[in-house]
């Protein structure tokens, strides 16, 4: 879709701005994030879980871009798009209403699914929570708004893919439209240092949910961003493709058991291994819901492409592929861990039909640099875990061929090959369903892995679940 637009790139004087335009008025401002500048550590933790502040490189096009997009946020209502270690974020200043609704609005967002905020700051998010009230005596310490049982989480995911569910203060500096009248908010550190360095210079929490069009699959790159949201906003700030591909696992640790609300980059036996959270509680549900979900957005088509999506446990085959298939059906299919690589081809490729491969290799955004202090320091590695490959990451593109399953029956077949790891696979998942979308695909079969394995494993199966008008057992 993106070779579809017509793009030039511009530098525009004076403010040495690279920039991409759509012919919906939509920027595209790009962003490395190893070239925006220097970030300084301030506080005794030599982390970003500390006092922070980045000394912005001068003349960098880069750092420029940044500021761009955090001075939008601070000043106008029409959200931003930015890229996290998760997926594409469409964010405004969480303390201001008009801006708030101006996500609803560009996203298609029913009003009821309350929104995660991003900060930047640990110090900066006490504030926030910090009820205004004086201690009597005006000498005693208040309480710690952020409750203990998140320490652990905390100092082991955080900036990472961990969402945490807070009280709400009373009064509260949060835009009622952020949590949707609930009594709580959801609150997340990203690990993108793009991410942190653009709600630092921003200097507001950031309400962010994904930057797709509600029901779509979640975006993994600016491309993504631009096909659902071209001409709803102004500005995308692309930091390349995202490192993890799938969104924050969000858990609440203000009901006991503590319960994990969505499944996502951290795992349910990552949170297991934390003190207090051994006994953390499956609160979510794969298929439709059949009451309340806690986590509002977990009730609502999710995730979906255009064609119908079957998700497959156990070995496809041509005999079992062609029962859901009528005259000149266009497939996509969707390997993962066991699958051959084209598990339809194989059966009977036309001879001489052409077949395409690409493999583009992308620098994702910053992730390990948000670690690299703590992992110095010697303690848990915990983002080996979570995203173990180093960049450049390749990214998988659909393989076309023509192949005949019975005779006279053809069908023309998109095939990406997700690979085998847990973590290349969570990465891939979006953007393979938004390319077969695109490659105008009627169904696509979806080989699934198992949820029981760990890292997003869970994640991907939910998503995939959620997508998917039916899972099938072979
Ligand atoms: P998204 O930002 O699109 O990735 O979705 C955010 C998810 O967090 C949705 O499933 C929301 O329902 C959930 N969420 C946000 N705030 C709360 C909250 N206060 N309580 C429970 N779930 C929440
Ligand atoms: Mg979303």
């Amino acid at each position: 879709m993106l070779n579809s637009w017509k793009y030039f790139a511009a530098t525009m004087a004076g403010a040495h701005k690279v920039t991409l335009h759509t012919q919906h008025g939509t920027q595209i401002l790009q962003a490395d994030a190893s070239a925006i500048g220097r970030f300084v550590f301030d506080g005794p933790e030599q982390s970003f879980l500390g006092d922070w502040h980045i000394e912005l490189s001068k003349d960098s096009p880069d750092a420029a871009n940044l500021q761009e997009a955090a001075s939008r946020l601070r000043d106008t209502d029409i959200p931003v798009a930015f890229p996290t270690e998760t997926v594409y974020g469409l964010g405004a200043d969480a303390t201001r209403s008009a801006a708030v609704r101006g996500i609803y609005s560009a996203k298609g967002r029913p009003s009821d699914n309350p929104l995660i905020i991003h900060i930047s700051s640990l110090s900066n998010l006490r504030r926030l929570l910090a009820p205004k009230t004086p201690s009597v005596s005006g000498l005693e310490t208040p309480p710690d708004p952020v409750p203990p049982i998140y320490y652990p989480l905390i100092s082991r995911f955080w900036p990472g893919p961990l969402t945490i569910l807070l009280p709400l203060p009373t009064p509260s500096p949060l835009a009622a439209e952020v949590t949707a009248s609930l009594p709580t908010v959801a609150v997340r550190m990203p690990s993108s240092t793009l991410a942190l360095a653009l709600i630092h210079l921003a200097n507001v929490p950031i309400a962010a949910p994904s930057a797709n069009a509600s029901s779509k699959p979640s975006p993994t790159t600016a491309a993504h961003v631009l096909h659902d949201l071209s001409g709803r906003i102004d500005l995308i700030l692309d930091g390349g493709p995202c490192g993890v591909g799938v969104e924050s696992t969000v858990v609440d640790g203000l009901v006991n058991p503590p319960v994990i609300l969505r499944p996502g980059g951290v795992s349910i036996d990552m949170l297991r291994s934390c003190p207090g959270w051994e006994n953390v509680q499956v609160e979510y549900k794969d298929g439709a819901e059949t009451r309340t979900p806690r986590a509002p957005g977990m009730k609502y088509k999710h995730y979906s492409p255009n064609a119908r999506v079957l998700l497959f446990r156990g070995q496809m085959d041509a005999e079992c592929a062609k029962r859901y298939l009528g005259k000149g059906t266009r497939i996509g299919v969707l390997t993962t861990k066991t699958w051959q690589k084209e598990p339809l081809q194989s059966v009977s490729r036309i001879p001489g039909e052409p077949s395409t491969s690409t493999v583009n290799s992308h620098v994702i955004n910053g992730y390990r640099r948000a670690h690299e202090a703590r992992e110095c320091r010697g303690s848990e590695p915990a983002i080996a875990e979570i995203m173990p490959s180093l960049m450049p990451v390749p990214i998988p593109s659909a393989q076309y061929s023509r192949i005949e399953l019975s005779d006279q029956d053809i069908y023309e077949v998109w095939t990406v090959g997700l690979g085998q790891s847990t973590a290349g696979i969570a990465r891939g998942l979006f953007s393979a369903l938004r390319e077969l979308d695109q490659k105008g695909v009627d169904i696509i079969f979806v080989e699934g892995i198992d949820d029981n394995e760990g890292h997003a494993a869970a994640a991907i199966m939910n998503r995939l679940r959620k997508a998917a008008e039916a899972e099938i057992v072979l």
